[in-house]
């Protein structure tokens, strides 16, 4: 094997370090139109607001390659940042969500070994959710003091699959493009995506992605992890083939 030594290995969120989830994307503006209080067809309105609103942030991620932000999605259907209403709907939406935010029961232990193994362990995640929530679910679940360093779509200007947003994590965890491996669930987001720049893609296949999410793209992974914690052994093998 030939090519820089492994120094960090950074992570998707959603699907890769959470276990993969069904949602109903309708569900979850439901629960926040709930959360503001509204009733009957002002409900369905709201949240059918709510939701194409999002539908259309996440297509221009796919189209363009720009993040989107909730305060932003939300703003759209009328609800500013700081009302009571925006903050009562938001808290019953977190409500929703947190199920499906549980850190996988793996990583702590995986991160925990790459970390003795002398490597760096990072987040990228595009998301509509700040740092501080991102971080407060890390903190929940006891592995955030295993992070080297994290990005979320939502505070740049782009999303994965674009380079410049792997160029940016790898900047954010002091290592250069070429000695960073990425894993995550999504072919076209995780593995075209940090091949644009060099890094090695560990796909992680157990994800239903929805069709009208996938993208058209030709990509091979350079390994497959069959389980989460099947990383570890991965990069110390391409390290110890560099000797
Ligand atoms: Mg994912």
């Amino acid at each position: 094997m030939t090519g820089a030594p492994v120094r960090a290995v950074l992570f998707d969120w959603g699907g890769t370090i959470t276990p993969w989830h069904e949602i109903d994307l309708r569900a979850q503006w439901t629960a926040f139109a709930d959360g503001v209080g509204t009733l009957a067809c002002a409900r369905d309105d709201l949240a059918g607001r709510l939701y194409a609103a999002e539908a259309l942030a996440w297509q221009r991620g796919r189209s363009l390659g720009v993040s989107a932000r909730l305060p932003e999605i939300l703003e759209a259907c009328g609800l500013a940042r700081g009302e009571a209403l925006t903050e009562a709907g938001t808290a019953a939406y977190r409500s929703f969500w947190e199920p499906h935010t549980l850190t996988h029961p793996g990583v702590g232990p995986l991160w925990e070994a790459l970390r003795e193994a002398g490597l760096r362990v990072g987040v990228l995640s595009n998301t509509i959710w700040d740092r501080a929530y991102h971080r407060s679910i890390f903190e929940r679940d006891g592995v955030i003091d295993l992070i080297d360093g994290d990005t979320y779509s939502s505070e740049t200007p782009w999303v994965k699959p674009r380079a410049e947003i792997f160029t940016y994590a790898a900047r954010e965890i002091g290592c250069a493009p070429e000695e960073c491996v990425y894993v995550g669930d999504r072919s076209y987001e995780d593995v075209h995506g940090p091949q644009q720049v060099g890094m090695r893609a560990i796909w992680v296949p157990h994800s239903r992605i929805p069709v009208e999410q996938q993208v058209s793209h030709d990509a091979s992974p350079d390994a497959v992890a069959h389980e989460l914690t099947d990383v570890a052994a991965i990069v110390a093998a391409w390290n110890l083939a560099r000797r």
